[in-house]
């Protein structure tokens, strides 16, 4: 275990990207870098860091900041819990820590957002505390390096994975090795084709030396995926354009949407955008064109969405179910933070707007 600790660490060293959180030594820049890789790529994260320490340089600056202005900057990136679990933590840090975010484990775990990788990540490469991280590259490499036949993506295997991580961490450089692990797994020991050849463990790797690398890691059946058909509708009203903004907790939480809803079954889209539309704010309105359709994956599900343009008819905004509505000019919609599957159809709504 020591040579192969001994191995990996070398190349790591020799072979590790050059990233902008590996350029500090601060807690909070790890921290937050560490929240947004947490289901992102480390390309789509870099340029979203850069502007969020930017924005929020240190744990005062993120706590004392409109929760609105932080979920903007995160606009995109998805899974917007994240975001606004960042920011009561460090409204947390700074009241209970002055700032300071705390080296133990069972404290800084307290903190809204804190799971098990999170803490690992940040108290073992920021304060070198010898926490083992796993997430899905620690647990693949693990899994191939010893032909372990738990499904990754159970639950219950979770406790032996995290177990065999420990068991593994160079607990004198507890930071560098769970990077190093990582990394392997990112660049060598990558989910569909590894490049063994080039691997630094592959003279201790079961998998490899008996040639089934292709049969792990272990997954269950795979379920399948939902799709929802969703009407949503761009009401329009003196030049301006309603916008909701979405209850704080629950999927996309805090966001701001063009109102809509499920189609329900044999319903037309567009009837069920005029009905989403009653039912969500209180307005008659009456579908003008169809602007176009959006493609969404989630996580548990995928959502076909209709986007179309309606009139106002009559009524007055009564909420039920959002908790904040704007009428807002075009030219305002980009200073409100919107989820991924309404930015994506949000130019072509600017361009039919302008072209008018
Ligand atoms: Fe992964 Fe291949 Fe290295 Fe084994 S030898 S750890 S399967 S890259």
């Amino acid at each position: 275990m020591q040579a192969l600790r001994k191995t990996l660490l070398q190349w790591y060293r020799a072979n590790r990207r050059q990233l902008p959180w590996r350029e500090t030594a601060d807690p909070y820049r790890i921290w937050v870098s560490e929240v947004m890789l947490q289901q992102t790529q480390v390309a789509t994260v870099i340029p979203y860091y850069h502007r969020f320490v930017a924005a929020f340089p240190d744990v005062h600056h993120l706590a004392c900041a409109q929760e609105q202005a932080v979920l903007k900057l995160w606009e995109g990136l998805g899974y917007y819990a994240r975001a606004r679990n960042l920011h009561r933590a460090a409204g947390e840090v700074q009241r209970l820590y002055g700032g300071g975010i705390p080296e133990s484990l069972a404290e800084f775990r307290k903190l809204p957002g804190v799971g098990d990788y999170i803490a690992a990540a940040v108290l073992s490469i920021a304060f070198q505390r010898p926490h083992a991280v796993l997430d899905g590259n620690v647990k693949r490499v693990l899994a191939r390096l010893q032909v372990l036949d738990l499904p990754v993506d159970q639950p219950a295997a979770h406790r032996r994975f995290q177990a065999l991580a420990q068991e593994m961490l160079d607990t004198r450089l507890p930071g560098e090795f769970n990077q190093a692990v990582m990394e392997l797994g990112a660049l060598v020991c990558t989910p569909r084709q590894p490049d063994c050849g080039r691997c630094p463990l592959a003279a201790a790797c079961s998998a490899f030396k008996t040639g089934r690398v292709a049969e792990y890691p272990k997954r269950r059946q795979p379920r399948s995926v939902p799709e929802h058909h969703i009407a949503v509708g761009v009401v329009r009203r003196d030049g301006r354009l309603l916008i909701t903004r979405r209850k704080s907790e629950g999927l996309l939480g805090g966001l701001w949407e063009f109102p809509g809803g499920k189609v329900k079954m044999g319903e037309g889209a567009a009837d069920a955008c005029v009905r989403e539309i009653a039912e969500e704010v209180n307005l008659q309105v009456q579908v003008q064109a169809f602007l176009t359709r959006v493609k969404h994956a989630y996580t548990h599900f995928r959502i076909r969405m209709d986007v179309f343009t309606c009139r106002w008819v009559a009524g007055e905004v009564r909420l039920n179910g959002p908790v904040d509505y704007r009428w807002v000019r075009p030219t305002e919609i980009d200073a409100y933070p919107f989820p991924r599957a309404n930015t994506k159809f949000i130019p072509f709504l600017l361009a039919a707007l302008a072209g008018e």
